[in-house]
């Protein structure tokens, strides 16, 4: 809660921004303290109102820009700046390349520590937008209102109907569970994907079902996903909060037909707090349970609750780079550790005498499976489990002793012990996949005991925003 008597924060003046943050914010310096800001690019002047005030740094948020940056574009999407989704889409795509290029190169030197190669020119993605092959969208009775429409009380208080209702279909508001911004367009899937959302929002409205309430949880219709492959098929997963069978059938018919692209369509009644799936059982409505992503001729299977790399064109650089680093022979015992679905274990297998993957995810480990089948590739093994607890000596035994290890830790990082099991069995070679950079570092300081940091090539997955990928390569000392 806010004090009483307590002094505005202050505004500040003809603030430099020097530099981009890691977290997807700008930076400029006093010489008592750092402000991270929102909404400014490197290279701008700006005025910013300080929002949170602590001993070594400050935050703030740009109210007027004095200097505008050269490293600037004009943004293309109406919804930028109060959607959370793309930071940087105000910067060029050249420049967003610099500054992730420049956030490994600082997190490897700062933070690790060791010796390092020359790193390698990050890899850009193709599409800077439309990249995504999934997303989510959420209903919600109360929209997210910009002021001028908190202004029009017809909106506020629930009295429009139609389109400027407080009815959304779309993004959560950043750090608001129960605020929904409608989106409009979205850059970041191709057609049909903005045409389903507005169609699935048009003929809710017009039918005059109810959007959720997330404060109440009460409404029956609650999230859509979109999901999509290169090779042009479309999943549909709506989730309702009960199962009023008249309305879901009229809804999911009336998309069935001005969609036929939609090849797999389900739904979801998911009575509980949260909007994860993954402990609910999907039904299907019409088509396929699945849908299919082709790599070098070898078929994955996505299916509603499935993970796959959301950008399917630069998970395939992603992984090419991986194989090459991993220089794999026919004699290579290789794992795979945090596998997923399996997909790099699966992509490598043919160069390799075997592949294990390891992951703690079950449904995960059953796709991987899948995908090995359907593949007819027939040296891997996965197993579920959480790795510092799997890989122990018994697995090491049973599975053989690895020559390479690839692995690809969710942003945490690895397990220290799972570090320190990886020093024990010391391959000769460990390719590190990670998206975070700075957890990364952290783990190759103290792999810098055995080993030897041969390539870095950071890969962008995700234009528009901070996010970025880096693969490692590391030999034995
Ligand atoms: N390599 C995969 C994706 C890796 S994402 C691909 O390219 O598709 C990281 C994975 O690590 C996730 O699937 C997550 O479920 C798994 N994971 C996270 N923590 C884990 C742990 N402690 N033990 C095993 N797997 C874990």
């Amino acid at each position: 809660m806010r004090q009483k008597n307590k002094k505005p924060l202050p505004i500040l003046e003809n603030v430099s921004v020097i530099d981009a943050s890691s977290d997807g914010q700008s930076i400029a310096k006093t010489d008592e303290y750092v402000i991270f800001i929102k909404g400014a690019v490197p290279g701008d002047v700006v005025d910013v109102q300080i929002t949170r005030k602590k001993s070594k740094y400050r935050e703030a948020t740009a109210i007027n820009i004095k200097e505008r940056s050269a490293k600037r574009v004009e943004e293309v999407c109406s919804h930028f700046g109060v959607c959370g989704g793309c930071k940087w889409q105000n910067m060029s795509y050249e420049w967003q390349l610099f500054y992730k290029q420049k956030q490994v190169s600082d997190a490897l030197t700062r933070l690790a520590k060791i010796e390092l190669p020359e790193l390698q020119k990050i890899l850009p993605s193709q599409k800077i937008y439309n990249y995504r092959n999934k997303l989510e969208f959420t209903f919600s009775n109360k929209r997210w209102l910009t002021t001028e429409q908190i202004n029009d009380k017809s909106i506020l208080f629930g009295e429009a109907q139609g389109e400027t209702s407080r009815n959304a279909l779309g993004f959560h508001i950043p750090g608001m569970f129960d605020k929904i911004l409608n989106i409009e367009k979205c850059h970041l899937q191709e057609e049909p994907s903005n045409a389903i959302r507005n169609e699935i929002k048009k003929y809710a409205l017009e039918n005059k079902l109810p959007f959720f309430d997330l404060r109440e949880q009460i409404g029956l219709l609650r999230n859509i996903i979109i999901r999509s492959t290169s090779t042009g098929e479309w999943m549909l997963i709506v989730s309702f909060h009960y199962d009023d069978k008249i309305e879901i059938e009229k809804l999911l018919n009336h998309i069935s037909e001005k969609f036929p692209q939609i090849t797999s369509l389900q739904y979801v009644i998911n009575t509980k707090k949260n909007d994860t799936i993954s402990d609910l059982e999907i039904k299907l409505f019409k088509g396929n349970d699945s849908i299919y992503e082709n790599m070098e001729g070898l078929k994955f299977k996505i299916g509603p609750k499935s993970f796959y790399q959301t950008n399917s064109e630069q998970a395939y650089e992603l992984y090419k780079v991986t194989r090459e680093f991993a220089a794999i022979k026919n004699t290579d015992v290789v794992y795979d550790l945090y596998t997923g679905t399996g997909t790099i274990a699966n992509f490598v297998a043919h160069q390799a005498k075997k592949v294990v993957g390891v992951e703690y995810i079950s449904a995960a480990i059953d796709d991987a499976k899948i995908n090995s089948e359907i593949n007819r590739i027939t040296n891997t093994s996965f197993y579920a489990g959480d790795l510092k607890d799997v890989l122990n000596d018994t697995f090491i035994t049973e599975n053989g002793k690895p020559d390479v290890i690839i692995t690809d830790p969710p942003r945490v990082g690895m397990h220290e012990d799972v570090t320190k099991k990886i020093l024990e069995i010391g391959p000769k070679r460990i390719v590190y996949v990670s998206c975070n950079p700075a957890t990364q570092a952290r783990d190759l300081q103290l792999l810098d005991e055995k080993y030897k940091v041969i390539k870095v090539q950071p890969v962008d997955m995700f234009p528009q925003t901070h996010h970025v990928e880096n693969v490692v390569l590391l030999e034995k000392k």
